[in-house]
């Protein structure tokens, strides 16, 4: 686990560009949250109590919605099948049921169960059987929101996952932190996750590099973009080998086996973390031809696809400057 995080901090490291000669220099603090390594950085000087502010603000997002805290509202509910929640936890429900609508099921917080006995990058990863898959409920239908008491309930054998939005929830709320302490510049990077605020001086965006999938030491691309989210989904995150077939985290609801996407990495670019990291995740599952004519969709939203081929497809609405490596 140490040195798995250890890897994934130096692989984070190469996301960003910093600051050169004359411009702000930025600070990073690092924790795991969320399950990854979470990195903060603000301006030289900025008080340490900010920095604290900020894990304070995922360490209660995970309070509310992470699956290993075991009074989490999201814990609460897989094991006693009905939870009463909060408000802004209750609208993340609501808005994930309207995107599994819109996404034909791919994106499924109902996958829960087909997660856990999956357990990609966990402990006891594994193929489950198809008796075990087949047993779980996965029909986000079956999901009862009680709008006037903020309860949910959910069937037996149906487990309830967010990990596909929950850092993008957790974005935002930094993000409205930091701008509500009038910080004008600031990266965050919630394992692969990143938020930039401002940009790195004035007419000048910030430079972020995204992991090559197929060397995740090394970066593939560089974006400039300022004030805004970008989130990947990826085969490269959490994935294991099994008799020479790569087994990875993104699963797809019609098969219950990992997603057999033409695209090896999905980048959103936009204004909510949330939207971005649903988004990507469910263009990944949607495949590129379905994903673009979904992004059609957001048009406040930009898709930028490495496929399996290492062709690279944007959407029409892509108008962020970027260079590509040859790794
Ligand atoms: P992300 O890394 O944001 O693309 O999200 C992937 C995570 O979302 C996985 O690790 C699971 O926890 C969860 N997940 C897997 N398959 C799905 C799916 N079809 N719909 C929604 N969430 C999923
Ligand atoms: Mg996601």
């Amino acid at each position: 686990m140490f040195k798995k995080i250890i890897l994934l901090a130096l692989s984070l490291s190469l996301v960003f560009f910093s600051s050169c000669k004359g411009e702000i220099q930025l600070e990073a603090q690092t924790q795991i949250a969320l399950g990854t390594v979470c990195s903060i950085k603000l301006p030289k000087g900025t008080k340490n109590s900010v920095y604290e502010e900020c894990f304070k603000i995922l360490s209660n997002v995970e309070q509310e919605i992470s699956r290993t805290r075991e009074d989490s509202y999201i814990s609460v509910l897989n094991r006693d099948k009905k939870v009463q929640t909060n408000t802004e936890v209750f609208q993340l429900f609501e808005y994930a049921i309207d995107l599994a609508k819109e996404s034909e099921g791919k994106f499924n917080i109902a996958m829960g169960k087909v997660v856990s006995l999956w357990d990609i990058g966990g402990s006891n990863q594994r193929i489950p059987s198809s008796l075990e898959l087949n047993e779980a409920k996965i029909d986000y239908n079956e999901i009862i929101l009680d709008k006037a008491n903020l309860s949910i309930s959910i069937p037996s054998n149906m487990e309830i996952d967010f990990g596909a939005l929950g850092k993008g929830y957790a974005g935002d709320k930094l993000r409205d932190y930091l701008k509500s302490v009038e910080l004008d510049k600031a990266i965050v990077n919630l394992g692969g996750n990143v938020l930039v605020i401002g940009n790195k001086s004035e007419n000048q965006p910030w430079t972020i590099g995204l992991q090559d999938p197929n060397d995740i030491e090394k970066i593939f691309v560089a974006l400039k973009v300022e004030d805004l989210s970008i989130v990947t989904s990826g085969t490269y995150e959490r994935f294991f080998y099994q008799e020479g077939i790569k087994y990875h985290h993104i699963l797809d609801p019609n098969t219950l086996y990992p997603s057999e996407s033409d695209i090896l990495s999905s980048t959103i670019i936009g204004k909510d973390s949330l939207i971005c990291d649903s988004l990507s995740t469910t263009c990944f599952l949607l495949g590129r031809e379905k994903a673009l004519e979904f992004m059609k969709n957001y048009e406040d939203y930009s898709a930028f696809f490495l496929l399996s081929d290492n062709s690279i497809v944007t959407s029409d609405n892509f108008n962020y400057e970027y260079r590509v490596f040859e790794n």
